[in-house]
């Protein structure tokens, strides 16, 4: 957990959003400016900066975050006719907000 960090806030409840999947390790909750009719943004709990500050021992998290993302695909409808799964990593990619997630 960092203070300072929007999407930490959101995990503990402080900052509200609309979360659609909680559990103990991931929060998944709809983005404020969607780009796509359906935009979900999909979080480890643990603040973890960018994907170049991942480590080994995260690895489970990331691949439970593909398959959060998979199981939420089928809940809003889209698995069928698809979806784009993305990690922006630092400025020129278009990453905001430095905690991991999923788009
Ligand atoms: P990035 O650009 O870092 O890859 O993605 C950050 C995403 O977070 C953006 O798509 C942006 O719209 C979304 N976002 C920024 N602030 C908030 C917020 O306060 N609440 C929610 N739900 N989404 C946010
Ligand atoms: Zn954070």
């Amino acid at each position: 957990m960092s203070d300072d960090c929007l999407f930490c806030r959101i995990a503990s409840g402080e900052i509200p959003a609309t979360i659609v999947y909680q559990d103990a390790t991931r929060v998944a909750f709809r983005d404020i400016a969607p780009k796509a009719p359906t935009h979900l943004v999909l979080i480890p709990r643990k603040h973890i900066p960018t994907l170049n500050d991942l480590q080994p021992e995260d690895a489970q998290t990331v691949g439970e975050l593909f398959l959060l993302a998979k199981e939420l695909a089928a809940k809003e409808g889209i698995d069928q006719s698809g979806y784009r799964t993305l990690f922006n990593c630092n400025a020129d990619a278009g990453q905001t907000v430095w905690h991991l997630h999923l788009h």
